[in-house]
């Protein structure tokens, strides 16, 4: 099967300090793949060079066929890819249900507009005209969430979602997964909660120092396994 999104030999530095040495990575349609790996192991460099904050080059990076490394992140955008960064970044003085809209201005056509967004996560509703930062750190990542949905990606890449975040919140935010795949969603997760990362994904990648150093279906993988990728035990 062709991938959708993949990468190939990926390479990435800030100025002369290199991040990724050669990264292989690639996802079907409807697959959720999560990437996992200790604090600087360079999974936020990898799903950047995806949307093109961090420049890769041309050929490393395909997605739908196409080499799209190094565009400008709109123009990534535009093409099917949204992210839910990391620490949500809200835009503070505009209330939740701006927030959202401001995911749908790229005007992709796709089943995703406020109103399945509100289905998804009733609280939104509930809350739509507080300013975004009034809410809780839980209800924040559905605001990031549900704007990133808003611009009807083909792929979701969604950074550390769990941040900070309690427990029982955690599994609310990730019990609206299988809506996502059900509507056609291809996902990627970067995460650090190594047994989430297993229970919602299909297949796993874990990076060390900027490498790939495990990958496999996540239900074939054992604890031993992912704890020696991890910390190179
Ligand atoms: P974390 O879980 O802490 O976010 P990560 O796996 O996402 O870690 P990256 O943030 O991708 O890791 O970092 C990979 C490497 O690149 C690290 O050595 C980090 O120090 C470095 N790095 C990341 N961002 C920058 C930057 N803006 N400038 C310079 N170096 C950076």
């Amino acid at each position: 099967m062709t991938a959708l999104l993949a990468t190939q030999g990926l390479k990435a530095f800030y100025g002369d300090a290199q991040a990724l040495f050669g990264v292989d990575f690639s996802l079907s349609q409807g697959e959720v793949v999560a990437i996992i790996g200790a604090n600087g192991a360079g999974k936020s460099t990898l799903l950047k060079c995806l949307t093109g904050l961090v420049r890769a080059p041309r050929e490393a990076v395909h997605f739908k066929g196409e080499a799209i490394g190094g565009l400008p992140p709109g123009e990534i955008v535009r093409r099917g890819l949204a992210m839910v960064p990391e620490g949500r970044r809200l835009f503070p003085s505009l209330s939740v249900e701006e927030n959202l809209q401001m995911g749908g201005l790229t005007a992709r056509k796709g089943p995703w507009n406020l109103k399945r967004v509100y289905e998804l996560f009733p609280i939104l509703a509930e809350k739509r005209d507080n300013p975004g930062t009034a809410l809780s750190g839980g209800q924040q990542q559905m605001v990031a969430l549900g704007r990133a949905l808003m611009s009807n990606p083909d792929v979701l890449l969604c950074d550390e979602l769990s941040l900070g975040l309690a427990p029982i919140v955690i599994h609310e935010i990730y019990a609206a997964m299988p809506t996502l795949v059900h509507e056609g969603m291809t996902v990627v997760i970067v995460e650090q909660d190594v047994t989430m990362a297993q229970r919602v994904s299909r297949r796993i990648y874990c990076l060390q120092e900027g490498r790939v150093s495990l990958q496999g279906r996540s239900d074939a993988l054992t604890r031993e396994q992912i704890s020696q990728a991890y910390f190179g035990l």
